[in-house]
């Protein structure tokens, strides 16, 4: 793929595969328009052969950003010079930047988007709590840090594979007290917190844990999002948590993350928010 270089206004996009159900076009739309910065932002599907040659014409063209999805973010992380902390640690990365110098910044604004929707946005706390994510791919790896920066009492990750949840865990035993273990190993009490970062809801799946795990005052949330509430959500609801919520708020927040580093404004994401609820419901 070629990407055009267009000097009258500053290029964004967004690169995956596949990416066309991405709905970060439309939330950055919504973002310029509020804020007045001039941009444009497209999808890019492209295969991850192509990923370097892709991108390095898309920054060699006078592109100025990219946000980076499944399943390009290790590489996005490889390829960028230099890594914010959250990314290096993640290492993982959904935001590319130009720096004044020409090279390319690697950032994870995933984590900071999750942290913002669960607590500004949903009033969520997780200091003191006991919270339970479900897979260890690349969202987890972005989401870790930031949780245990919050003093959560207790932080698992459980996994189908077991050993990748093990070797997650152990990777961020600098930063704080996190364990890994299979779905079978998890402690078989009410959480307080539980976090679906599996792909299971892509395929109308849900990860396949015990209902112990689920208790009256259990929250759930999952990080993927569509119209209707996921596998799991509704499977959380049946077993009587106390909340369900999709990852809408996390996508937004994420995204305006990105557009801080890029932009320097902070768009409004409270609106954005209620505009996607409002397509949401009428969709
Ligand atoms: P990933 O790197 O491909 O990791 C996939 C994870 O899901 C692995 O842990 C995998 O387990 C597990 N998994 C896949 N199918 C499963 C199933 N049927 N049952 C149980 N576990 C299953 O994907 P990712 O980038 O981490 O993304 C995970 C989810 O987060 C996606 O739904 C994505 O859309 C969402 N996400 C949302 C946001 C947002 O802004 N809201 C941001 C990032 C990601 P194995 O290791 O056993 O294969």
């Amino acid at each position: 793929m070629t990407i055009e270089s267009r000097d009258d206004v500053d290029q964004y996009g967004v690169v995956g595969h596949p990416v066309a159900h991405s709905r970060s076009p439309f939330i950055h739309g919504l973002f310029a328009r509020q804020t007045g910065e001039r941009m444009t932002y497209r999808l890019y599907d492209v295969q991850p052969d192509d990923f370097v040659t892709t991108v390095t014409g898309f920054f060699s063209g006078g592109g100025r950003g990219l946000n980076v999805t499944i399943p390009h973010k290790p590489a996005a992380a490889a390829f960028a010079h230099t890594l914010t902390p959250r990314a290096e640690v993640a290492r993982a990365v959904n935001t590319l930047a130009v720096e004044p110098d020409g090279s390319i910044l690697g950032d994870n604004t995933d984590g900071a988007g999750l942290v913002r929707d669960l607590r500004s946005n949903l009033g969520i706390a997780i200091e003191g709590r006991r919270v339970l994510i479900l897979g260890a791919g690349g969202a987890t790896r972005g989401i870790v840090a930031p949780l245990l920066e919050l003093g959560p009492a207790t932080l698992a990750i459980a996994n189908r594979t077991a050993d990748r949840a093990r070797v997650v865990a152990a990777s961020f035993a600098d930063i704080g007290a996190v364990t890994g273990c299979g779905f079978n190993d998890i402690e078989g009490r009410p959480w307080d917190l539980v976090l679906n970062a599996t792909a299971a809801s892509l395929g109308g799946g849900r990860p396949d844990v015990s209902p112990a795990v689920i208790g009256k005052s259990t929250i759930c949330y999952d990080l993927a999002y569509g119209t209707e509430l996921t596998p799991f959500l509704s499977w959380a609801l049946a077993e009587g948590a106390a909340g369900a919520h999709l990852g809408w708020g996390m996508l937004v927040e994420q995204a305006a993350e990105s557009f801080y580093l890029w932009r320097g404004v902070r768009p409004d994401t409270r609106a954005v928010i209620d505009v996607l609820k409002d397509w949401r419901t009428s969709s």
